[in-house]
């Protein structure tokens, strides 16, 4: 009784398992597929100094143009490529389209500091760094000072030692930028910051959501700007959605911010027009 009840435990884990296989296999096929459709494109999210009003970056932000389903978020699909090869192809093609409308921008005018978000995993692959080196060549016009790269601060922990070497090699050898993403979710200790050889800090929205009603959240954004001065990094936080937001931020001294309340996420070809018109 007891072994046919394990071997039908056993064979009801096999198909599950086999399922999620099955279900992972199909949307890595279609992502492939999309890739090689061009259907994919990126966002751009300004970047904002909410003192002067003045337009200093962008973030870029993968959609999926899905021809059935509409434009897809990342959290719809990106975590099917976690650790798989075609996580390094479409790395590279963000790199390499961001760096492509960089340049775009430049020829018209517009100075912008673009920054593309990477797994931190992707970060220490040989690969990533020579893509990266040889988009870079590819776009001379673009100054790698123009570009960075957002690191969620919880992966830099995981494996710190080559994680933290892969940031210094992009920093030295490469001249571009790195941010810490969604700080304050992952817990880096002080002498562990201090470490890391990382421009910027975004304070992650879940903060900047709760400061207006929550005192806790609010003396820990103001503990993250504190610290961000005193490291010398600059500060920028995420999700600034109101008014309120933007006054409590201006207060504690936190002048940059990205957020619904400055702009959602946009077409390229509407960013022109956007940094045009823009007045909080
Ligand atoms: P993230 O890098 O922390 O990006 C910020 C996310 O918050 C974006 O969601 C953005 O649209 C959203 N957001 C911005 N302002 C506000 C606000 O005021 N309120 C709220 N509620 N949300 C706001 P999105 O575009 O869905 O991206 C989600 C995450 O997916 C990103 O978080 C990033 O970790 C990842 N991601 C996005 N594009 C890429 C990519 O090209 N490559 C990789 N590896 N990851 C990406
Ligand atoms: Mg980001
Ligand atoms: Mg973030
Ligand atoms: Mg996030």
């Amino acid at each position: 009784q007891a072994k046919l009840l394990g071997r039908n435990r056993y064979h009801l884990f096999d198909t599950a398992q086999e399922k999620a296989h099955k279900v992972l296999q199909r949307q890595l096929a279609a992502i492939k597929q999309a890739l090689e459709r061009d259907e994919f494109c990126l966002y751009y999210q300004p970047k904002v100094d909410m003192q002067s009003s003045q337009v200093f970056g962008m973030e870029a932000l993968i959609r999926w143009n899905h021809p059935t389903n509409g434009v897809l978020l990342p959290a719809a699909f990106l975590h099917y490529l976690a650790g798989s090869e075609l996580e390094v192809v479409l790395d590279a093609w963000v790199i390499e389209n961001a760096l492509k409308q960089i340049s775009l921008w430049n020829q018209a005018g517009l100075k912008l500091q673009v920054s593309i978000n990477i797994a931190p995993n992707q970060l220490k692959a040989a690969r990533f760094f020579s893509n990266l080196r040889d988009s870079l060549k590819r776009h001379a016009s673009v100054d790698p000072g123009q570009f960075q790269i957002e690191v969620l601060e919880s992966g830099v922990l995981d494996d710190q030692p080559t994680v933290c070497q892969a940031i210094q090699h992009c920093r030295d050898q490469l001249g571009i930028g790195i941010a810490l993403d969604d700080f304050g979710t992952g817990y880096s200790s002080l002498s562990h910051l201090r470490h890391l050889p990382i421009h910027t800090i975004k304070i992650d929205q879940s903060f900047v959501r709760n400061m207006i009603k929550d005192a806790n959240d609010c003396a820990i954004v103001e503990g993250v700007v504190s610290l961000a001065k005193a490291f010398k990094l600059e500060v920028i936080a995420e999700g600034v959605e109101t008014e309120q937001h933007k006054a409590a931020l201006l207060d504690l001294g936190c002048f940059r911010g990205q957020g619904y309340g400055i702009a959602r996420p946009m077409p390229a070809e509407k960013v022109q027009a956007w940094v045009r018109g823009y007045q909080f």
